[in-house]
């Protein structure tokens, strides 16, 4: 058992480390502390999340296209994050991309519920969207939308959790 501490605690060390080579436009989008409730360990992520969940959510996986359990659904609700609850996409938002992967074309709220950074990895200059809440990676937007908003949320099914509106009645 003290082992297993004192590796954990070298590998804290060394992604210390790690993170502190590539402080330096990044750094405010990573640390900032949002609602600490939400600020959860990894380990405790893995406790919540399914292994898929986590490896999207926390690790900035992609769901294979055209696997995912929210891709073609149309029906009425709304869609929270899977990590958190947070209520990001409504399904008035959602339109059929052919991309493989849920999209919407606009957000709930005034833009402040999901977070963009610019992404780079792969080899392309992409905008990562993250939960503003939990930080948890959602997918990417693009402005090659087909609807007036231009802009195309592409969001990982496994990042969502789907209410239809019929469950909480609107009054
Ligand atoms: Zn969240």
């Amino acid at each position: 058992m003290k082992s297993l501490w004192l590796f954990a605690f070298s590998m804290a060390l060394l992604s210390g480390a790690c993170q502190n080579n590539m402080k330096d436009q990044t750094s405010s989008n990573t640390k900032k502390p949002m609602d600490t409730s939400y600020n959860k360990t990894e380990e405790e992520w893995k406790k919540i999340l399914t292994p898929e969940q986590y490896y999207v959510l926390r690790q900035k996986g992609t769901e294979r296209p055209g696997t995912g359990e929210y891709n073609l659904t149309f029906d009425k609700g709304s869609y929270k994050c899977a990590a958190c609850g947070y209520e990001l996409f409504s399904s008035d938002q959602k339109f059929d991309s052919h991309c493989g992967w849920p999209s919407f074309d606009a957000e709930l709220g005034n833009g402040d519920r999901i977070k963009k950074i610019r992404d780079t990895s792969h080899g392309m200059i992409r905008t990562e969207i993250v939960c503003a809440r939990c930080g948890g990676h959602l997918g990417h937007i693009f402005d090659d939308g087909p609807t007036a908003t231009g802009q195309r949320y592409c969001v990982n099914s496994l990042s969502l959790n789907f209410t239809p509106a019929d469950s909480s009645k609107t009054k």
